[in-house]
Formats: C-alpha cells, structure tokens, sequence
C-alpha cells in the first residue's frame, strides 16, 4: 500500500474521531479499491485471517454511523458495503443514488450519476429512506458476450 494513501485513510478516520488502526485502514483499502460495493461475506474472506468477525463487524457498523460508508442489502438479502459520496456525515446519510445488482455476476454498483427521483406520497406518509436497487445485467457482462 502506498503511504500517501495510508495518510488518506488515516485522515478520514482521525477526522471522524476513529482510533488508526491497522484493521480498519485494511478495511478502508479494500473498500474504495474495487468499482463495485464490497460484500461482507467478500470482506469475511479477505481479511478473514487478520480481523475477527465480532472486530469486522464493528468496524463496518461504527463506519456507517460516521457517514463512511453505506450499507446496500442486494436481491439475495447479503449485505454490501460502499464508500460514500462526500455528502453524507454522522449518523446523515445522502446517498440518493440507484444500485445495481447484476443477475449475473451479483455485483452491487453505486449508480452515482443515477440519482433517486422525488418520490410523492400520499398525505400522511413521510418518508425516511428510500432504497432503490434495479436488477440486470451491468457493464462487465453485458462486454464479455
Ligand atoms: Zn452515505
Ligand atoms: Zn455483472
Ligand atoms: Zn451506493
């Protein structure tokens, strides 16, 4: 890993109060390298070796809480974690934009460009969080046919 990058990771971290260590910059390293979300049981394999699961779990959820990175349940209930856009922060996500889950390689993609629409509801109902995952076949696999 380059130290420049390091520095980055660490950065983020002491910026959102989170003590550097070398388990959650792993964890950080992993997720903003791949063009797709990361999924946890992906994570469990990697790192598997080096961090528990009790320790990945917490790193990923005390990430999530500090606006670092969102959670993203795909169409087969598995979790994939993503790093987020500079808008979000502490317990205020503003992620609005669309997933993808490829039916063929199962991949989840952060749709950035793809922003979620207004949604109007009827009187009565507000509105939290809105998730929005389309289904298909992405980039990758539609080029390799
Ligand atoms: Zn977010
Ligand atoms: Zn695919
Ligand atoms: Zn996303």
């Amino acid at each position: 890993m380059e130290n420049l990058q390091v520095k980055k990771y660490e950065d983020l971290l002491v910026h959102n109060g989170l003590k550097r260590t070398g388990a959650r910059i792993q964890v950080l390293e992993i997720l903003s390298n791949r063009n797709s979300a990361t999924s946890q049981p992906y994570l469990e394999t990697v790192v598997g070796k080096e961090i528990d699961r009790v320790t990945l779990y917490r790193i990923l959820k005390a990430f999530e809480e500090k606006g670092i990175i969102h959670k993203v349940i795909d169409n087969q209930g598995t979790a994939n974690y993503a790093i987020c856009s500079g808008a979000c922060s502490a317990h205020h996500h503003d992620d609005g934009h669309v997933h993808f889950n490829c039916s063929t390689c199962l991949r989840v993609y952060c749709l950035d460009e793809v922003k979620i629409p207004t949604l109007k509801m009827p009187k009565g109902f507000e509105i939290g969080q809105v998730n929005l995952i389309v289904s298909g076949i992405c980039q990758d696999c539609n080029s390799s046919n």
